[in-house]
């Protein structure tokens, strides 16, 4: 496992070695950069001389002396610091400075030589000029003033490299034991939060924002867990009052029966008859809650392509409900598109989302009205209408229709029978397609449920 200490301390000796680093290069650049002025300072300083002795056999024919000549030659030696020029002529040395380096032990040598430890460089030759003795010339630059700035930069540069490592140790020791109280105050915080203590205040005071961040990243996955839980709560409580209620009617009217605490046959019937009508509602609850939990298992449409042809399955669906609908005296008007679509949708999804509507449409429509269905193409999409004219529904209601055991006005409903679990498998199957339900409503008038689905081609 990484530590932070360990993983700062390591880039503050990266930085360091970098900085090291540039720092010798910096001062590698500056020697080479002496050591090359020096010399070009003495191969001037040579030209020249060179240039002046050229000269001395013609100033001999006019019989200038010899002494006045290289005191000229020297005169006119450009004049750089810390060269020294000497003529050592015959015995008598002639010099353009009396400091210069006597005890140079310098041999005669065809290029500039290195003299110590970049103490000097010199050019030690000998001229021959016509008609008089041969010259011996010395050129020494005196480096010593630049070895001195040199060994400075050295000792200033390992200074400084020195005193940047420790504060880069201090740095981020200090950082370290800055970012310890926060992490740990996240750790306090992290472990007091629970699904019930989600309002509980976070102190955020002398704390990063990033790990503030956190905090309130971890509130919000704990807040939307508390809402999955509490959702799933609900639908436990809702399923297993919904699954007593018919259960304990059962199980009273058997007990009746069982007593022999009925008058005649008719009354006997009459509880044989609820019984029934209760096992046919557990029957349709225990249908409805294995279809959810079918739907959240699977991704079903998804993988598949199908071909669907709409009027046949409309047909089908349609024939299902028109018993019903004869018994209310409502006509199921239809226009579908007569193509066959392409699509991911499952076909058994579908009839069970346009029964499930169709279904509903039928239960809160008034007598003698009519549902209207209408299935059509546009876009590569199908969409598909179910209208009724019947008790509509409340605005603030609308959405509340698709939660699982949810219906209207329970006692209105009371006399309609139905689990408050048809529009929530309508929905699920829908969003599991990647399609959309809208639904508009007016109280007393009447609704329509409109599905969109994606398809992918028409035959
Ligand atoms: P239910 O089994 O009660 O019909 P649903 O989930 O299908 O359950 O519907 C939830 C509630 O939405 C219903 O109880 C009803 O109040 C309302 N509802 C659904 N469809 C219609 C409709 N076509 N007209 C009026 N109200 C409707």
């Amino acid at each position: 496992m990484k530590k932070l200490s360990d993983e700062l301390q390591k880039s503050y000796y990266i930085l360091v070695f970098i900085f090291s680093f540039s720092c010798l290069g910096l001062l590698y650049i500056f020697a080479s950069y002496m050591i090359k002025v020096s010399s070009a300072d003495i191969t001037t300083t040579n030209i020249f001389i060179d240039y002046e002795l050229n000269e001395f056999t013609e100033k001999l024919e006019k019989n200038i002396p010899i002494d006045k000549l290289f005191k000229g030659a020297l005169e006119e030696c450009p004049k750089i610091d810390n060269v020294f020029v000497v003529f050592d002529y015959n015995g008598k040395i002639y010099s353009n400075s009396d400091i210069y380096p006597k005890e140079l032990d310098l041999k005669e040598h065809d290029g500039i030589q290195n003299i110590g430890f970049y103490d000097y460089q010199a050019l030690h030759r000998t001229i021959y000029v016509k008609g008089i003795e041969p010259i011996d010339l010395k050129i020494i630059k005196d480096l010593k003033g630049d070895k001195i700035i040199f060994f400075r930069s050295i000792g200033i540069a390992g200074v400084w490299i020195i005193f940047t490592l420790i504060i880069g140790i201090y740095i981020s020791k200090k950082f370290y034991n800055m970012f310890i109280p926060p992490l740990r105050n996240i750790q306090e915080i992290t472990n007091k939060i629970n699904l019930d203590s989600l309002d509980a205040d976070v102190k955020t005071e002398n704390n990063f924002v990033e790990f503030i961040s956190i905090i309130h990243s971890y509130k919000n996955m704990l807040s939307r867990l508390k809402k999955q839980t509490d959702a799933q709560i609900d639908f436990v409580n809702s399923a297993s009052h919904e699954l007593k209620t018919p259960i304990t009617i059962i199980g009273g009217f058997i007990e009746t029966i069982k007593l022999g605490h009925f008058k005649d046959r008719k009354q006997l019937e009459y509880f044989i008859d609820i019984i029934y009508r209760e096992t046919q509602r557990l029957n349709h609850l225990i249908n409805d809650l294995l279809q959810l939990s079918h739907i959240e298992n699977s991704s079903k449409s998804q993988k598949n392509i199908h071909t669907i042809s709409l009027p046949n399955t409309f047909n089908t669906i349609i024939s299902l409900y028109k018993n019903i609908a004869i018994k209310k005296d409502i006509v199921i008007n239809t226009n579908i598109e007569n193509v066959s679509i392409v699509s991911y949708i499952s076909e058994e999804w579908l009839r069970t989302v346009i029964g499930n509507l169709i279904d509903n449409a039928i239960k809160y429509s008034k007598p003698s009205t009519s549902v209207n269905v209408i299935a059509s193409i546009k876009n590569l999409k199908l969409i598909i209408s179910i209208e009724d004219f019947g008790c509509g529904i409340e605005k603030n209601e609308l959405k509340k229709i698709f939660h699982r055991f949810y219906r209207v006005d329970k006692s209105r409903n009371n006399k309609i029978e139905g689990t408050g679990l048809g529009l929530s498998i309508v929905k699920n199957m829908i969003l599991n397609m990647k399609g959309k339900i809208k639904v508009k409503s007016e109280i007393n008038k009447g609704s329509t449920f409109v599905i969109t689905l994606n398809i992918l081609d028409i035959k």
